[in-house]
């Protein structure tokens, strides 16, 4: 198992650290793992002039798996728009072909009280989010900003976008889903707007064609002004969600809010062989990047999902996952997920201890 190691900039070196360490135990078990660091993001930048360095890109071609931390920083928000540190990362998604995005939005009860929702919405919630990430609106032709005139020969500025689905695109990205589901609830749901849109109609009948290679999966489908509104009325309705890329932005952030901290959520994107870039869906918290404050735990339940889908190794994943679990259980709380009453670590201190949990 050769891993890629970009841990990239602000709190990225310091989660990836303790990302490093849950990687080391199992070395140390016996397990066949090899790591090679290389820098991204403003790191990139600054020792090769790149935020996405030739050779960082050669070894993450030539790994089975990326491990990121996060890009980014004030220092390089000035820089041309090429060299900037979130380029480097849009990048590296689109050179991997990283089509299908993984985006868990779980709550330990223990958290329940992080939530802005009422925690009887939400403890225990556990969804899936897979949203495409190379197509759709995003990147499809033509797009631009013109001056148009009109009939009186009166001429403005128009903006416009295209959104686009090929059938094959649907059809990998469904396959990814409804796979999912068989290893969870067995339930996926759809989620487009094909009352009004013709890309949305395609992406119906393609994700309906799948679903007869998955009969065991209940498929339903769901328009996305609903499903944005049925995420915070009565979230645990849902097991996976299926879902193209700008759709899937928007409502992945909206989940993933549901579970309070942003520094529990990992996420994977994953390409046709199930190879994949696992990191939180943080940034990299340049408020508190150094001061060994940040909490690791998306960093280090990327490394968890790695395992399940990259490797197929379920136990490991849940050996993970469990340890995870028990420091929550045990009250060690960074200071983003802290309450009264729990005992406040380190970002290194909960590296370690869920190194011992281990
Ligand atoms: P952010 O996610 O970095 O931070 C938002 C807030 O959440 C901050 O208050 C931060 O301290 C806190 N936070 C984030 N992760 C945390 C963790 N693990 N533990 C404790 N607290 C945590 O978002 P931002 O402030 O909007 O962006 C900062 C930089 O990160 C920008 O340069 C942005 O472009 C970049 N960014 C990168 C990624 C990525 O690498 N995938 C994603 C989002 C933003």
């Amino acid at each position: 198992m050769k891993i890629a190691v970009l841990p990239g900039d602000g709190i990225g070196t310091e989660i990836v650290a303790q990302a490093m360490k849950v990687l080391d135990v199992l070395k140390k078990d016996g397990m066949k793992i090899e790591t090679e660091e290389a820098a991204i993001g403003g790191a990139g930048y600054d020792t090769a002039g790149d935020p996405l360095p030739e050779s960082t890109l050669a070894l993450a071609k030539a790994s089975d798996a990326v491990l990121l931390g996060a890009v980014g920083g004030p220092r390089y928000d000035k820089l041309d728009r090429p060299l900037r540190p979130e380029r480097g990362l849009l990048r590296i998604r689109k050179e991997l072909n990283l089509f299908a995005n993984l985006r868990p939005a779980l709550l330990y009860p223990e958290l329940a009280s992080a939530s802005t929702l009422k925690p009887e919405v939400v403890a225990g919630l556990d969804i899936m989010i897979v949203r495409e990430l190379t197509g759709d609106v995003y990147f499809g032709q033509p797009r631009g900003i013109e001056v148009r005139v009109d009939e009186n020969g009166k001429g403005e500025r128009v903006g416009f976008n295209t959104m686009v689905y090929s059938e094959s695109e649907v059809r990998r990205v469904a396959h990814v889903g409804f796979g999912i589901a068989m290893k969870r609830g067995k339930k996926l749901c759809s989620v487009e707007k094909a009352n009004v849109l013709e890309c949305s109609e395609l992406w119906r009948d393609v994700v309906a064609e799948v679903a007869k290679d998955y009969p065991e999966v209940e498929l339903s489908t769901m328009y996305v002004d609903n499903a944005a509104m049925q995420l915070v009325r009565n979230p645990k309705q849902f097991d996976v969600i299926v879902t193209g890329n700008i759709f899937g932005d928007i409502l992945s952030d909206e989940a993933s809010m549901l579970s309070g901290s942003i520094g529990m959520l990992p996420s994977a994107s994953l390409d046709e062989n199930n190879k994949g870039m696992y990191e939180p869906i943080h940034g990299s918290a340049p408020d508190i990047a150094g001061k060994n404050l940040a909490n690791p735990l998306a960093t280090i339940l990327s490394v968890s999902m790695m395992f399940k889908y990259t490797f197929g190794d379920q136990a490991t994943a849940d050996r993970i996952d469990n340890a995870v679990k028990k420091v929550i259980a045990k009250g060690y709380r960074t200071g983003d997920i802290w309450t009264e009453g729990c005992e406040k670590v380190s970002c290194g201190q909960m590296g370690d201890a869920v190194v011992a949990a281990m």
